[in-house]
């Protein structure tokens, strides 16, 4: 009897060691030819060469519009302060202009086999965490978009809002502090943390998997790392700017 429990516990280990992580492209597929961070292309670009999922990030303007842009200000301009009318005319590197996210989810329902990682940016106190995580959640179910979208976010009121809007939905979070025993306690069904954090917590990508969470790594590139998480027990899913580079390695 202890030989069988031992044998399981040795293929369950090997399970988990020899999965491969999932390839998720950070802001998109941006550094390919013709694409942006965060620009539809991008999105395209991550599904056309096979990556399992897509990040994005999402703020909320001060009129009430989600738009998909990575840093809080363009061009000098606060977004959570100016209307969409002031951002809609910026246009991102490959030409392209800021996408709403409703424009950004319409692409998504192009591209079904492609997992969408929706990142809730920390917006400026609960109130607007709040607006813009009940907006993502309504957004993405009425596009029919909830089975293939999971949520990230550094904001402990995103994470807690979304949960409880979206019971089903999966929520990661980001800011690195928590223990994978404290996220679970708190509902939440991942940790997405930076690699840094597994440094300096090798035990975490196990453990968390022991408490049934899914385990995301970010940002990973050049090869030495990519292969070195692509090898790490306990990690799901790998979120590069490179995921070119890291779908050559797994396929190695
Ligand atoms: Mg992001």
């Amino acid at each position: 009897m202890q030989r069988y429990f031992s044998s399981l516990l040795l293929t369950s280990f090997t399970l988990v060691c020899l999965a491969q992580p999932k390839v998720v492209a950070h802001r998109g597929y941006w550094a390919a030819e013709g694409s942006a961070q965060n620009s539809i292309a991008s999105l395209q670009k991550a599904a056309e060469i096979g990556c399992w999922g897509s990040e994005f990030d999402v703020w909320l303007t001060a009129d009430g519009v989600p738009v998909v842009f990575h840093d809080g200000t363009v061009e000098g301009i606060r977004i959570e302060d100016t209307t969409y009318a002031t951002l809609m005319n910026i246009r991102l590197k490959n030409g392209e202009f800021i996408p709403t996210l409703q424009q950004y989810l319409m692409e998504a329902q192009r591209w079904p086999d492609c997992r969408l990682i929706f990142e809730v940016k920390p917006h400026r106190n609960a109130k607007r965490d709040y607006m813009i995580s009940e907006l993502a959640v309504e957004l993405v179910n009425m596009m029919g978009l909830d089975s293939r979208t999971d949520y990230i976010s550094f904001s402990k009121n995103v994470c807690r809002r979304i949960h409880e809007l979206a019971p089903k939905a999966k929520v990661a979070y980001l800011n690195g502090e928590l223990s994978p025993r404290e996220v679970k306690e708190l509902g939440w069904t991942g940790i997405d943390y930076n690699m840094k954090v597994f440094d300096n917590h090798p035990d975490w990508a196990l453990e968390a998997k022991e408490h049934g969470l899914e385990v995301n790594v970010w940002t990973v590139d050049g090869e030495e790392a990519l292969t070195r998480f692509a090898k790490m027990p306990g990690i799901d899913i790998i979120t590069t700017n490179e995921p070119e580079e890291l779908l050559r390695i797994m396929k190695e």
